[in-house]
């Protein structure tokens, strides 16, 4: 164990979009900083130069933005360090831990086959040669791994995992066009930003035991490491496209908030008791590396879309309203001014059923119509009757006379006249609500009047009742 201050990072490499893996490894990360009172830092390991775009890199900010997930200090970006990475190569060949090795790619494939046959990994005979002889041409550094015993990682997650050094070939450092390699850069850069736990996913776990040797050949300390499980599917497969969404954005894109994902996504792999829906501030509080469990984790959505539920019923209207208003244009809805401040005033009475926000823009469209609505077929038809005409009429009058125009009073003021018609709320609510929302989905009546306002209810009323009989 270390005894540094700590100091976490996430390593994602801009290859298109970022998985939802990779948020939940930057969760730990971000969670274990803020619980240690460390920090939380990002690396884009951009070295696949065809794959790297500034796109690509983009879509990295604006998910981890969006999670609320934010680097404490500028984020590293690997390419930029291939000098550093270069020179760490030439610290190693100087300390004896790494060689230049001049077989040619004929000698290679050669001892590759030989290898194969006789059971055994891949040997340069160049490991050896005195630098006195090495040739003028061109050459790959390798590391000078340790030819027998055991390379142990120690992983706060699945314990120690033990590593034949017999089983592990001279790791290439630099490739002979100048280039250094993967593990080489993640150790250089791990060390140099001062990473003290490596918190990852357990695809990595492989790497881990190379990245040991590299350390210990430099004499730099080795970080705590922490292999998280892989998330599959509901089904337990590995998780695929055929499960539905793997990308950020598409969570974003289907509804979900980002503080829904980070409660989900924590309980993906670690929980605290069998709470399952807690704050940010409480996951900080609790979260410890030694409490993920090493078993993969399943993509739950019935409890993805609860979370989501619940985090919509307490989040402000202000900024669902915002959101609401996004996904509408999104679907080529125009809207007016101030129907934003509509919307933000009719979701306290819509929210409770909402299970993301695109159910949200569903449930307030009632709101947004423009007088005179279309009505159905058959509220039309009743209204038509003298009798229903009649009620109308006087349920205009009632409520035109309701001076606090929200819930409490509105629910009185139909009470009341029910009870003056001497009808149950059955024989004229049905049409007052196909009247209000022109057949949309709508909330109970006060409610609906209340996000309505007086004046577009009452407006409402009376565009029926001037519909010929
Ligand atoms: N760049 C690696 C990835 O995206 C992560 C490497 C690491 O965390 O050490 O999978």
């Amino acid at each position: 164990m270390t005894s540094r201050p700590v100091r976490t990072r996430i390593a994602p490499s801009p290859t298109g979009m970022m998985h939802i893996g990779t948020a939940r490894t930057a969760l730990f990360n971000w969670l274990y900083a803020r619980h240690t009172g460390g920090q939380f830092l990002v690396r884009i390991e951009d070295t696949d130069r065809e794959r790297s775009t500034e796109a690509n890199v983009g879509v990295i900010f604006e998910g981890l933005d969006w999670l609320g997930m934010t680097s404490d200090e500028p984020p590293v970006f690997q390419f930029a360090r291939a000098d550093r990475h270069r020179e760490a190569v030439a610290e190693l060949v100087e300390l004896g831990q790494a060689y230049r090795d001049y077989m040619t790619a004929e000698e290679l494939e050669a001892e590759r086959e030989l290898a194969r046959a006789e059971g055994r990994v891949v040997r340069s005979p160049w490991r050896d040669a005195d630098p006195a002889t090495w040739p003028d041409r061109p050459y790959a550094v390798r590391l000078k791994s340790p030819l027998d015993g055991e390379t142990i990682v120690a992983d706060a997650v699945k314990g120690d995992v033990t590593f034949q050094n017999a089983g592990l070939d001279d790791l290439i450092l630099l490739r002979s066009d100048g280039n250094p390699t993967y593990n080489l850069a993640v150790v250089v850069d791990d060390h140099d930003m001062a990473i003290t736990h490596v918190i990852r996913g357990d695809d990595h776990l492989n790497n881990a035991a190379r990245q040991t040797i590299i350390y210990k050949a430099l004499n730099w300390e080795v970080p705590v490491w922490a292999h998280l499980p892989l998330i599959h599917g509901p089904d337990g497969a590995k998780l695929s496209k055929r499960h539905g969404a793997q990308a950020v954005s598409e969570f974003d894109a289907m509804g979900y908030l980002p503080e829904s994902l980070r409660n989900y996504l924590a309980k993906l792999g670690w929980g605290h008791g069998d709470d399952e829906i807690f704050s940010d501030a409480q996951a900080m509080d609790w979260f410890d590396i030694k409490d993920v469990v090493s078993a993969p984790a399943r993509l739950d959505w019935a409890k993805l879309n609860h979370l989501n539920n619940h985090y919509i019923r307490q989040a402000d209207p202000a900024r669902l309203a915002a959101l609401v208003v996004k996904i509408l244009a999104s679907r080529g809805v125009t809207l007016r001014q101030g129907d934003e401040t509509l919307i933000a005033r009719t979701i306290p009475f819509v929210r409770d059923g909402a299970k993301t926000t695109l159910e949200l823009a569903d449930a307030v469209a009632f709101v947004l119509k423009t007088r005179p609505l279309e009505l159905a077929e058959k509220t039309r038809t009743q209204l038509a009757e003298d009798e229903m005409r009649g009620r109308f009429t006087r349920l205009r009058a009632a409520l035109a006379n309701v001076s606090d125009w929200a819930v409490p009073a509105l629910e009185e003021a139909l009470r009341n006249f029910a009870e003056a018609e001497g009808v149950g709320l059955g024989k004229f609510g049905p049409q007052l609500r196909g009247v209000l929302s022109g057949g949309a989905p709508a909330p109970d009546l006060a409610g609906a009047m209340t996000a309505l306002g007086r004046d577009e209810s009452l407006g409402r009323i009376d565009d029926a009742l001037s519909l010929p009989a």
